[in-house]
């Protein structure tokens, strides 16, 4: 019953307080309603099956549903919620009216039990997009170029880009599994993959950028923002998931390694230096659409399913800059040695 209450406060803004509580009833209404007999405007759920003493048939619901869709957690009130919230939005676009965010997020159509599925498939393809460029990087370094007699690599970089390629996939993997279906551990962990991703590429800026080639420099430039990275993690998993703040820590991390970059670039006149350029302002561009927000064209395509499709050139772009970085520097060290 509170949860009901609780997700009926739609944000519309704090002056329109008789639509607020209008708008609170109908949808605690509707999912009282929903809940009793399963239905919204002739849209059913398979999660409310009642028999004729009004207990659910088949058992509770975790019972219904094959084990490896349980994380999912849809039960018959998360369904009659989403069947009440596309009813009322469904109306409000009749009355001319724009659409409004419930706790805080868009509502979106569900596509095969996907939440959002536009966000879905372009987390993948930023997944599938990652994993090819960092291969293709792994090949180049330990196939292409020349080796160390040690068959170690010249390039001092290709384990920060290593670990930078892993970190990418993880968290296009927890972004994809987080925007097929929202529950609070899967935004914890789409949330702390994303904080780590961030971090560490804040680091790879560092150590690139200021040419920091020897273990004590960089153990002593990279504990810092780890010790900052893990402690900002711990906070949001196990003390407050607050939004706010993570998205202040993300923006400072984001926009302080699209400076580094641009600043170096600008100065060691990389022969690359271009494509860094198209990414860092590409990057800093995309940013905008996070903070323009829109809501789903046609329940689909919002500003943040956008805002995925456009990191896919901009990581192709990534590693290609990788792999210009490490010939260049192959090459510059093997000329050094002759
Ligand atoms: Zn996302």
């Amino acid at each position: 019953m509170v949860c009901a209450l609780e997700f009926a406060f739609v944000r519309i803004g704090i002056n329109h307080s008789f639509y607020y509580v209008f708008a609170s009833h109908f949808t605690r209404t509707c999912v009282e309603q929903c809940e009793k007999t399963g239905c919204v405007g002739g849209k059913c759920s398979q999660h409310c099956k009642f028999s004729s003493d009004g207990k659910p048939e088949g058992g509770p619901w975790y019972l219904q549903e094959p084990l490896y869709l349980q994380w999912k957690q849809w039960d018959c009130r998360s369904d009659c919620r989403y069947h009440c919230m596309l009813a009322r939005e469904e109306e409000r676009e009749k009355l001319g009216g724009k659409p409004v965010k419930y706790h805080g997020k868009w509502l979106f159509h569900r596509a095969y039990g996907f939440q959002e599925p536009v966000s879905v498939a372009l987390s993948a393809l930023n997944l599938a997009f990652q994993f090819h460029g960092w291969v293709s990087f792994f090949i180049l370094i330990y196939y292409k170029l020349p080796l160390t007699p040690s068959k170690k690599t010249y390039y001092e970089y290709t384990g920060l880009w290593n670990i930078y390629g892993i970190l990418s996939m993880n968290s296009w993997f927890w972004s994809a599994v987080f925007h097929s279906r929202d529950v609070e551990l899967t935004e914890k962990l789409h949330c702390s993959s994303a904080v780590a991703l961030l971090g560490f590429s804040l680091i790879l800026a560092i150590q690139r950028a200021f040419s920091v080639r020897n273990e004590a420099s960089r153990v002593m430039v990279s504990t810092p923002v780890i010790a900052f990275v893990t402690t900002h993690i711990l906070y949001l998993n196990c003390y407050n998931l607050d939004y706010g703040l993570n998205i202040k820590v993300c923006v400072a991390m984001g926009v302080a390694q699209l400076l580094i970059w641009a600043v170096w670039a600008g100065i060691t006149h990389h022969p690359s230096w271009s494509k860094l350029w198209v990414a860092v302002v590409g990057g800093g561009l995309v940013m905008l659409l996070e903070i323009y927000d829109f809501p789903p064209y046609h329940g689909f395509v919002d500003s943040h399913a956008l805002w995925h499709a456009t990191t896919i050139p901009l990581t192709y772009l990534w590693w290609s800059f990788a792999k210009d970085d490490a010939e260049f520097r192959t090459s510059s060290f093997l000329k050094k040695a002759k």
